[in-house]
């Protein structure tokens, strides 16, 4: 068996998410490669280097430059052309867009994110006029035809998928510069889920199969931080897609593509309906206990809070219980006695403290300890009218009222 001396280093993989990856080219130092453009020999040499610390995600065999930093890329000032006119470039580029063209419905909606020159997009609106070509690139060129329609913004998934609805979504060479191409396939797939909508998407990539197998180091620069094989690009569309319809390479195997349609699981729509209804009913709940805990304060009734940590503290500063309305704070714990709320500044007094200071009402933030607390309230001769403990956006009645806390 061959011994390998890879160790674990911990990086988040651009691809999959996985956080285990192991070194894989150590490149040096080098300047930025295609991006730089430096007008002379002194400049270019002079040029601010960058460290190249390749690794290699152990699950889906990403590879990307950990010390990589959008920051030191200035794609916002030097456009990267990065398309040539080969033959056989030219080639590949037919196919595509004669698969795109069977995938496309009479008058489409056609969104390019990452348009570049707007080259790709044109040629499909010449093939399939009637539809709606429309391309996102805040650094692409100004449309040279009005069959497109070409915005110098980011596409921003939530808002761009409801306003225009497309049918089909491209994006070519753009995953491999993002930091996060999960995350904003993900964000798009969960955003067409809401609108329940599933678009295609037609993503391409450059694929480092070839590099990897014989040994090309070339490929790895600052700019080419995040490179995808086979296997990588397919884990992500499996992670952040509805359905792979196909997944192919062209360009000798150097570029890997993908057709997809987006949508997230049923649970992802669940969660967000979840969330959506404890934001909106905690905010409710937040504006009835404070107006409970005023009228509290006005009807004259003496109060103490139990508990002056943890949950309680939470308590306190959410709903804004001060130490002017409500200055009594017990606890069970006496090492707490003499020390301060966090936030609010009462003075944390042992619970045996209510023994000479009546109250009239205490109110236990903590509702699954309550049970606890009033078994120690009782045992320890505490007396009080009414105990509180909130539930469900209000300050509830332990003893008279309904809720799941007692024992
Ligand atoms: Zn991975």
């Amino acid at each position: 068996m061959v011994q390998s001396s890879a160790s674990p280093r911990a990086a988040t993989c651009p691809a999959c998410g996985h956080h285990v990856a192991v070194s894989f080219y150590e490149g040096g130092s080098q300047p930025l490669a295609t991006l730089a453009w430096p007008k002379s020999q002194k400049a270019a040499r002079s040029l601010p280097k960058f460290h190249l610390d390749f690794v290699r995600c152990v699950s889906c065999g990403h590879v990307f430059n950990v010390t990589f930093d959008y920051e030191n890329v200035p794609y916002s000032e030097k456009p990267n052309l990065m398309f040539n006119h080969g033959n056989s470039w030219s080639g590949f580029l037919n196919n595509v867009r004669s698969a795109i063209l069977k995938q496309l419905p009479e008058s489409p909606v056609v969104v390019e994110i990452g348009y570049g020159d707007g080259a790709f997009l044109s040629g499909l609106s010449e093939a399939r006029p009637g539809g709606r070509y429309i391309g996102f690139d805040p650094n692409g060129a100004s449309a040279a035809n009005t069959s497109v329609e070409l915005r110098a913004e980011l596409f921003d998934p939530a808002r761009h998928l409801a306003e225009l609805k497309p049918d089909l979504i491209i994006s070519r060479h753009v995953l491999e510069h993002l930091v996060n191409p999960l995350g904003f396939l993900q964000q798009m797939s969960f955003c067409a889920s809401m609108l329940q909508s599933a678009p295609v998407v037609y993503l391409e990539v450059p694929c480092v199969d070839a590099a990897i197998s014989s040994r090309r180091t070339v490929d790895f620069y600052y700019e080419h931080s995040s490179q995808f094989t086979t296997e990588s690009f397919t884990k992500m569309l499996s992670l952040s897609t509805h359905e792979i319809f196909e997944i192919g390479h062209g360009y000798e195997g150097e570029v890997i593509f993908g057709f997809a349609s987006l949508g997230a699981p049923v649970t992802a729509r669940e969660h967000a309906f979840q969330a959506d209804a404890f934001y909106r009913e905690t905010e409710d709940g937040h504006n009835a206990i404070c107006k409970e805990l005023a009228d509290l304060h006005v009807s004259g009734k003496r109060v103490a809070l139990w508990g002056g940590t943890g949950k309680s503290a939470a308590f306190m500063c959410h709903y804004g219980v001060d130490a002017q309305r409500f200055p009594v704070v017990v606890d069970s714990d006496q090492n707490k006695a003499g020390t301060f709320v966090p936030g609010t500044g009462q003075e944390i007094r042992f619970r045996d403290y209510l023994l000479d200071h009546d109250v009239d009402v205490i109110i236990i933030p903590p509702q699954w300890r309550a049970a606890d607390i009033i078994s120690e309230i009782t045992q320890n001769g505490i007396v009080c009218e009414q105990v509180l403990i909130e539930h469900l956006g209000h300050l509830i009645d332990y003893n008279r009222d309904q809720h799941p806390y007692r024992v």
